[in-house]
């Protein structure tokens, strides 16, 4: 079985709440070993923690999304701290600037972005950065951000991951320079993504992340119906074609990057049982 991790999705918005054991099964059938769970405010966040309290391959991630920046106030904050702090919270995040759809005020989206990023660096967890239309400002702050916190970082662990990546591959780079992840979507599966096609291609895969963003996003082949995690095999299916490798090459390697920004521990890492000495 290959091994697979959906790096983002976010099983516990109401898309799913009349099919969410079913989907978890397809999952698992689909091979997935880890599903991290991304929060976009408080209340999501905690429904995140609730849902990988449940489940043993369940992960979340506690964020205020750009789109809620002008919700955000400092009991909210408080309530992310706290949230942050338990067990399986594995990162900051989503978190970031969104200049394309502009919900709330850029200031305001600023503001939050920096007060989230405090937090990631003074509880040194990683970060999941959500960016549109937005690209140079979010990386001068992450820039900065990590200029910050590197003395204090683990050396081999990413500071985070620019999450379902649109730019092209020289931001990637640069990314990649800084410390960070970049992690692909299945929009890499449409016809005409050439711009992502060539960041895959040009990346070291030590450095990519695969994920869903399910319920959005789907693959090709599968629109126009939502996304969900087992969709997954589909990008990484093309990530394998367009890079040349081996399906289990991109889906092993992807999931232990995804395993080390994150801190999961992979159960099914270990040798399989036809390799132990058995005298
Ligand atoms: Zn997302």
């Amino acid at each position: 079985m290959t091994m697979l991790i959906d790096s983002h999705c976010h099983l516990q918005f109401v898309q799913f709440q009349d099919d969410r054991p079913q989907v978890l099964e397809r999952a698992q059938q689909a091979g997935l070993s880890a599903i991290v769970v991304v929060g976009t405010d408080a209340n999501d966040s905690r429904q995140a923690l609730a849902l990988a309290g449940a489940h043993p391959n369940l992960f979340a991630t506690v964020g205020w999304h750009p789109h809620q920046a002008a919700e955000f106030d400092d009991q909210q904050r408080l309530a992310l701290r706290r949230l942050a702090e338990s067990p399986k919270a594995v990162a900051l995040g989503e978190i970031g600037l969104d200049f394309y759809r502009n919900l709330s005020p850029p200031e305001t989206q600023r503001a939050v972005f920096q007060q989230m990023l405090d937090l990631a660096g003074e509880l040194r967890l990683p970060v999941v950065v959500h960016s549109r239309a937005a690209e140079d400002e979010v990386f001068a702050i992450l820039s900065g951000w990590a200029a910050q916190v590197k003395g204090q970082w683990p050396q081999e662990r990413p500071l985070g991951v620019v999450h379902c990546f649109s730019g092209d591959l020289a931001l990637a780079l640069r990314y990649v320079q800084l410390g960070f992840l970049v992690s692909i979507a299945a929009n890499v599966t449409y016809p005409n993504a050439h711009r992502l096609t060539s960041v895959v291609a040009g990346l070291p895969l030590e450095r990519l992340l695969v994920e869903t963003d399910a319920p959005y996003l789907t693959p090709q082949s599968m629109r126009p119906q939502r996304n969900e995690p087992s969709f997954i095999v589909e990008t990484v299916g093309r990530i394998a074609e367009i890079r040349a490798q081996t399906v289990r090459e991109v889906a092993e390697q992807t999931s232990a990057n995804a395993a080390a920004l994150y801190g999961i521990a992979l159960a099914g890492a270990s040798e399989p049982p036809e390799k132990r000495d058995t005298r």
